[in-house]
């Protein structure tokens, strides 16, 4: 198809606006949405062979929807008036989400080509705000993972090296918005599967206060602990997604009715990003998130933006949160237990692959059994081993029921740590993103990646990462928590880091180097 290019260096430059100036330039009649569509469709041709972050491209119908929102603005009246302003932006979905008209995997062979009878209530919000869907983004098999080498259709590749990971388990969502390849994407975080992805690819990726954004469907891994979340290349950009998807749902049991919020409604988390205050903002860093185990550049990084908010006036102070220390042991008996009773669904006979036993008799036990032992990858079978374990009798009190109360602990040094402070800091990964392979054999080294992301889904509470700056030439991520419902101080916070952080050079996302093309 043939686009007109734009003044400032034709269509390739409309990829590395940020979403909130293609959206200007869209209601500005400057650009056309199949144009912007057109040149993200492009840049995944070019790329995406060499970073693997989409695993199904939706390029038709993405572009149907761009000259449906083109149409109607170009037709003017009211329903031009009445379109999100974020319509004619496109957006790319991680694979963990259901959408009708294309197929999606969780990144496993036991949903290989399954296509979802209907939308996840987010899906159907974006479809209804007209935002072009770019195609489903690869991840962890069942999100399981913080690599994304566990995808059962291979790794995705760090943008900033591509011999790296990209963090997980969101590691497609957020290579494609480092790439340049979408300006926002939907993550899923249910250890930091959106935070952790963010900090090692120089994204902002928000994990909202549980129950803020409706789970329905988005494919179950650990229900207490799933939220899904906006993946974007800034503050704003990422609020304004977090706005569009939030809200109650009757079709979630677990949604948060829109009056809980402060105020009385989903707030304007768009504003909040735009404050670019915090003086007076009382930030208490987490003792047990710093220190040992995280690597000399990060903590240099992290020292340097408590300076620039102290020196903006926000008020520092130390919290201790000493039952942090067992989040991990505790998340990591209560994610496999919900996980094991969430994947019993995929039983051979209601979902996706079937696999039948090679020879003796055709039972339903021989059919499931044969068709896990084929359709599930390691890290999956290991946590479904783990968990069943955990819950079964005998040993249910010692291990779930123990998890359980160091859950209740930790949300008590939520409590106590948020009457000392309005917002929490830490970094949000120990390490800058490893070599591919690097920790694929050993399950432990991989868990730890999440040491500070996991206490805040442990609590319901809402966390960003926002970017840091670089350490060895690789972006290093910077979080912040704040109580229940108030996703809009996370906005605040690192709304204000990431203007302080680029008034002194350009924006991280911006330094990305530029990737050999392979198409795909
Ligand atoms: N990396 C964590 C895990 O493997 C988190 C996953 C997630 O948030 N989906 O459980």
């Amino acid at each position: 198809m043939t686009t007109t290019p734009t003044e400032a260096g034709g269509d390739a430059a409309l990829i590395r606006l940020t979403a909130a100036e293609m959206a200007a330039k869209l209601q500005a009649g400057e650009i056309t949405s199949v144009q912007l569509t057109q040149a993200h469709l492009d840049r995944i041709a070019a790329v995406d062979g060499r970073l693997n972050a989409f695993l199904h491209v939706n390029t038709e119908e993405a572009l149907a929807v761009a000259a449906e929102v083109d149409a109607i603005r170009s037709a003017g009246g009211a329903e031009a008036e009445a379109l999100h302003p974020l319509a004619g932006v496109p957006i790319a979905i991680k694979d963990l989400i259901v959408t009708t008209g294309q197929p999606t995997t969780a990144g496993s062979k036991m949903l290989h080509g399954w296509m979802s009878p209907y939308d996840a209530t987010v899906v159907e919000k974006i479809r209804a705000a007209r935002l072009p869907i770019l195609g489903k983004t690869n991840l962890d098999e069942f999100a399981m993972g913080s690599s994304t080498e566990h995808s059962a259709y291979g790794p995705t590749r760090n943008p900033w090296d591509t011999d790296r990971i990209p963090g997980g388990s969101g590691g497609g969502s957020a290579a494609a918005v480092a790439a340049f390849e979408a300006p926002l994407a939907l993550g899923t975080d249910t250890g930091g599967s959106i935070r952790q992805p963010g900090a090692v690819t120089g994204t902002v990726g928000t994990k909202p206060t549980y129950g803020g954004v409706s789970r329905y469907g988005a494919i179950a891994m650990a229900s207490s602990l799933d939220q899904i979340g906006p993946v974007a290349r800034t503050v704003p950009d990422a609020a304004m997604l977090h706005e569009l998807i939030a809200g109650h749902d009757p079709k979630d049991s677990t949604s948060l009715p829109d009056t809980h919020y402060p105020g009385g409604s989903v707030p304007n988390f768009a504003e909040a990003a735009g404050e670019h205050s915090v003086s007076g903002l009382r930030i208490g860093v987490i003792s047990q998130l710093r220190g040992e185990g995280y690597q000399d550049g990060v903590l240099a990084r992290f020292e340097e933006s408590l300076q620039a908010l102290r020196a903006a006036g926000a008020e520092i102070v130390e919290v201790d949160c000493p039952s942090f220390d067992y989040a991990l042991g505790a998340y990591y008996l209560i994610m496999p237990s919900e996980a094991s009773s969430n994947l019993a669904r995929y039983d051979g006979v209601r979902y996706g692959t079937r696999v039948l036993p090679e020879d003796g008799p055709l039972t339903i036990e021989r059919v499931m059994g044969a068709t896990r032992a084929a359709g599930f990858g390691d890290e999956v079978k290991r946590r479904i081993m783990l968990g069943t374990y955990a819950l079964s009798a005998g040993y249910y009190d010692a291990y779930y029921g123990s998890a359980q109360k160091i859950r209740t602990l930790i949300q008590r040094d939520f409590a106590a740590a948020f009457s000392a402070a309005d917002v929490l800091i830490s970094p949000t990964a120990p390490t800058v993103a490893f070599p591919l392979g690097e920790k694929l054999d050993d399950p432990l080294a991989m868990y730890l990646n999440d040491i500070a992301t996991i206490p805040a889904n442990l609590a319901g509470v809402p966390g960003i990462s926002v970017p840091g700056g670089l350490s060895e030439g690789l972006p290093v991520g910077i979080q912040f928590l704040a109580p229940a419902t108030e996703d809009a101080r996370v906005y605040r916070a690192a709304g204000a880091l990431e203007h302080l952080l680029q008034a002194e050079s350009q924006p991280l996302w911006a330094q990305v180097p530029d990737l050999e093309e392979v198409s795909k």
